[in-house]
């Protein structure tokens, strides 16, 4: 069993890559839920989503958000009525929203999360890191905000001063699966607001100081692929490289990944984690995320 540790890009396209190579229902995902919200009274998981949709084949690779192909005929009506709808959501992804909505009034999460990813035809498990929902608040210049006002309302442009949330309790199975990989792997995702509250979770740290635990840098040169990761980093005092990474993860990481372009930090690194391996880490095709998968596992 491999367990991955997921936010909603890099660890998708690296998903993408492993389900070539491992067999999908050995492979368990923990996904970050701290950004999950209600809008336009649907429960948005959009870190879970994204991995549903990519483990089904569906994920919009454009976006890394919501279903390729689909329509919006919902969210302009619901524009024309006059809703806010912050999130563009579409038309069959609203569908399956609505479905998680409805399952939670008697389900958790992390059941709710099983049904539709049967429904699906995954075969890999699939776990939220908590079934309970943890509020994020990003302190910048501008004022508190949470994520999707930071990232969607204000497209991120505010500087940011700190970070915060609560620690919440891990959803049944994730210390599990923990415990029975053979290997847990800290995809290429933000350190701070999607790996970040998934090794926060209650009970996860101790279970991953006992655990083989390889990760890969998100960030290559001096930035993130993509999203907000330098700005988070750079508020809690982190260097925004692989090294920044490192430091963040150094407390239980056996083997890091580190970009070609980053090979001069190869021996200040090894002075933190006993294995750093160089290679290609950005994935521009599936050949490349394949190509990744196997020099993981081999
Ligand atoms: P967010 O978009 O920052 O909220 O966070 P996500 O957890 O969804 O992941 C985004 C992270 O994935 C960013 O820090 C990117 O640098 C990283 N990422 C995206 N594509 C790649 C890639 O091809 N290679 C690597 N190494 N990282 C990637």
């Amino acid at each position: 069993m491999i367990t991955v540790f997921s936010g909603g890009t890099g660890t998708p396209k690296l998903l993408q890559g492993m389900v070539e190579i491992i067999d999908p229902a050995d492979v368990t995902v923990i996904v970050n839920t701290l950004e999950n919200e209600y809008f336009s009274g649907v429960y948005v998981a959009a870190d879970l989503d994204t991995v549903m949709y990519t483990l089904a084949g569906m994920i919009n690779q454009e976006t890394w958000y919501g279903i390729e192909g689909d329509t919006f005929v919902t969210h302009d009506t619901l524009k024309r009525m006059g809703c806010p709808e912050i999130l563009r959501i579409g038309d069959e992804d609203r569908g399956i929203k609505i479905q998680k909505t409805i399952l939670m009034n008697k389900h958790p999460l992390s059941e709710a999360v099983e049904i539709q990813k049967e429904r699906l035809g995954i075969k890999s498990k699939i776990l939220p890191m908590s079934d309970q929902d943890s509020n994020l608040t990003i302190q910048t210049t501008e004022g508190k905000m949470d994520f999707h006002q930071f990232l969607v309302e204000k497209q991120g442009r505010p500087h940011v001063l700190d970070i915060n949330y609560e620690q919440v309790d891990s959803a049944p199975g994730v210390i599990e699966a923990i415990k029975n990989s053979e290997m847990v792997l800290v995809g290429p995702s933000n350190p701070i607001t999607s790996i970040g509250p998934i090794i926060s979770t209650k009970g996860v740290m101790k279970a991953l100081k006992n655990a083989y635990v390889v990760a890969i840098s998100p960030i290559i040169g001096d930035r993130p692929v993509s999203g907000p990761a330098a700005k988070f980093m750079a508020a809690l005092g982190y260097e925004v490289s692989c090294l920044g990474v490192a430091r963040i993860y150094q407390d239980f990481l056996d083997k890091f990944v580190i970009d070609n372009i980053d090979a001069h930090y190869k021996d200040i690194i090894e002075k933190l984690i006993t294995e750093v391996v160089v290679t290609q880490t950005k994935m521009n095709n599936q050949q490349d995320k394949v190509k990744l998968a196997r020099m993981i596992f081999g």
